[in-house]
């Protein structure tokens, strides 16, 4: 508001906008749409409140998708700032190699809430992508270092995944990505990435158990196939985020987790969207009755207030590593790599940042103190019963989906036939709702046709009358 006082606010905006579209390069945008016809960028969102943006030009936007699906705990929590203030005076950074009171605390936090059945052990990064990039270093070292309980552990590095994943910008983590459109030109990708198909109960004609099994059986055979004495890893998240909000059959993980058992595969789990509670359960896994060897996560971990990633491994992994104090002190280590080499060979200079470790470990204790995981299990439930009232039996939408405040809309031409409305219309269906002052996001357009599914992941504080206001927003769009 001071900022609109002063008499050349406009001419401030206009110098903010045309620097912006000559200077910033934004990510997946088309930004010659900016420079070339009359259009400006929108105007900057200088501040942020519980769900709401607000920008320069007085504007304001229910932001339905959180940020890019982080911030859970909602804008404006001053108490994280405080943290982050207090850890920057106190020490602005360490190195990774040692550990910072808030990195120790954080690492055992995240182990108390995974509730395995051993503890966890957590190496930490700056971003989902570098997570996962650890997870696939960390999975062949093990394999590597296996020797005498699996002869063929050194010749395994392969990594299976889905096509429908996204698991981040990096080379590998690229190469794991399923979606063609993020790699087209990017080539060759690395070696050794193995895609199979995503559960996807909306498009099966089988019953969903059915459906589970068939993934399960294509996983087996590909890695059979494949040569199982070739295969690290298979990696996918519990539900598919990026991918189009698919949710698994129940019966899904669990014979994912005995396929892998079965070939001595290990069974990596992509939390960066699903952990800390976005999915109505603290962890996406903790649905479905199944422990992961590795486990990866961000974004929920400091709700976007502190770029922090994690990849989070079994004690079973660790132990593999000379690094673990089992082995050096009681002689348990399984290794058969030379210590020189048989500890974990990787580090990012931001990774476990003291001032991200810190306001992550605050914002859990928001997530846990204001029961914030219950309130996205109850929340999603209203606002798929909200969206299935306003606009279930629309013509143009073929489902309503999801699991706690992670939802998906998928938008289809035809009801009976299922045919995916087309990639325009679908960009023009969350233009429509940007400009009712809404923020829907859209599954990436991994192949023309595929971009069809809204995605809704709110902010965990999201309330009653701002989920009636994006279906209502929603259901205008598709009218118009
Ligand atoms: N995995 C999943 C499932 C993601 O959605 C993302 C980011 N959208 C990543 C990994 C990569 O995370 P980052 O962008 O922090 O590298």
């Amino acid at each position: 508001h001071r900022m609109e006082e002063q008499p050349n606010f406009a001419s401030l905006i206009e110098d903010l906008q045309r620097k912006e579209a000559k200077h910033v390069w934004h990510p997946m945008t088309q930004q010659r749409s900016w420079s070339c016809d009359e259009s400006k960028p929108p105007a900057a969102v200088h501040y942020a409140h519980n769900s709401t943006l607000y920008s320069l030009d007085g504007s304001t936007k229910l932001d339905a998708m959180g940020g890019l699906w982080c911030v859970n705990v909602g804008y404006g929590r001053e108490e994280l700032a405080r943290v982050a203030y207090d850890a920057m005076v106190q020490l602005p950074f360490l190195s990774p190699a040692h550990g910072s009171i808030p990195q120790i605390e954080l690492a055992t936090k995240i182990s108390d809430l995974l509730d395995w059945s051993a503890p966890a052990h957590a190496y930490f990064t700056a971003s989902g992508s570098e997570a996962n990039e650890a997870a696939f270093k960390i999975a062949r070292q093990f394999h590597a270092a296996n020797v005498e309980q699996d002869p063929s552990g050194p010749l395994r590095y392969k990594i299976i995944s889905r096509h429908r994943a996204y698991h981040g910008n990096t080379a590998g983590a690229m190469a794991a990505t399923g979606q063609a459109e993020r790699k087209i030109g990017f080539g060759p990708q690395p070696p050794g990435y193995i895609k199979v198909g995503t559960p996807y109960p909306y498009r099966s004609r089988e019953t969903e158990a059915q459906h589970g099994l068939d993934l399960a059986a294509s996983l087996d055979e590909t890695i059979r196939m494949e040569g199982a004495e070739t295969v690290a890893a298979f990696i996918c998240e519990p539900i598919t985020s990026g991918g189009g909000v698919l949710v698994p059959p129940e019966n899904y993980l669990k014979e994912v987790r005995k396929v892998c058992d079965d070939h001595g595969v290990l069974l990596i789990l992509d939390e960066v969207v699903s952990g800390f509670g976005r999915t109505g359960a603290m962890f996406g896994h903790h649905h479905y009755g199944v422990t992961p060897d590795i486990v990866t996560l961000a974004k929920g971990l400091t709700s976007g207030y502190q770029p922090l990633g994690a990849c989070v491994v079994s004690d079973r992994v660790f132990a593999n590593f000379h690094d673990c104090p089992d082995a050096v002190h009681q002689g348990k280590v399984a290794s058969t790599l030379p210590p020189r080499l048989a500890h974990l060979r990787s580090i990012n200079t931001y990774g476990g940042h003291p001032v991200a470790c810190a306001v992550g470990l605050r914002n859990i204790e928001i997530v846990e103190r204001e029961g914030l995981v219950e309130r996205a299990a109850e929340m999603g439930a209203f606002l798929k019963r909200t969206l299935e009232e306003a606009i279930g039996a629309h013509k143009h939408v073929g489902e309503v989906r999801g699991r706690g405040l992670l939802v998906g809309v998928e938008l289809v031409a035809d009801r009976d036939t299922k045919t995916p409305l087309d990639d325009d219309a679908c960009g023009a269906i969350v233009r429509r709702c940007a400009d009712a002052g809404v923020v829907v996001g859209r599954n990436a357009s991994t192949v023309p046709g595929l971009g069809n599914v809204l995605i809704l992941a709110p902010p965990f504080v999201i309330e009653e009358h701002e989920c009636a206001r994006v279906a209502e927003t929603l259901r205008a769009a598709l009218d118009a």
